[in-house]
């Protein structure tokens, strides 16, 4: 757990969220500020500030991406589609520092950037 890491908080319960998911390795709950009708974050459960810091190698990257994948059909987004994003540093406005894929849908969304 990383010191005052928003994130690390949530894992550790110390802070609450809307949990749509969980296992060993990873974390889903809804966005406090939603941006679309299903707006999840998914996290690891170790920290990593970004996916700047992800190893393509390390198996998280794949545990990761089998629980967007959950997320999706639990969430009613497996037919309709839905949008996988992360934030990594300055010009990205990333604002919470542990890594964090956002998985938004339930309608038609607008252009990335
Ligand atoms: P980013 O700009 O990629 O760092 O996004 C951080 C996201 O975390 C934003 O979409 C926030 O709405 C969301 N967020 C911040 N605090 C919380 C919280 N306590 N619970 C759920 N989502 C949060
Ligand atoms: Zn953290």
């Amino acid at each position: 757990m990383a010191q005052d890491c928003l994130f690390c908080k949530i894992i550790a319960g110390e802070i609450p969220s809307s949990k749509v998911y969980e296992d060993e390795h990873v974390l889903a709950f809804r966005d406090i500020n939603p941006l679309a009708p299903v707006h999840v974050l998914v996290i690891p459960k170790r920290h990593l500030a970004s996916v700047a810091e992800l190893d393509p190698a390390d198996p998280l990257l794949g545990h990761l991406m089998a629980a967007v994948q959950k997320v999706a059909a639990e969430t009613g987004l497996t037919g309709s589609g839905y949008r996988v994003v992360t934030n990594a540093g300055k010009d990205s406005g990333q604002v919470v520092f542990h890594l964090h894929l956002h998985l938004l849908g339930g309608q038609t969304l607008g252009p990335i950037a």
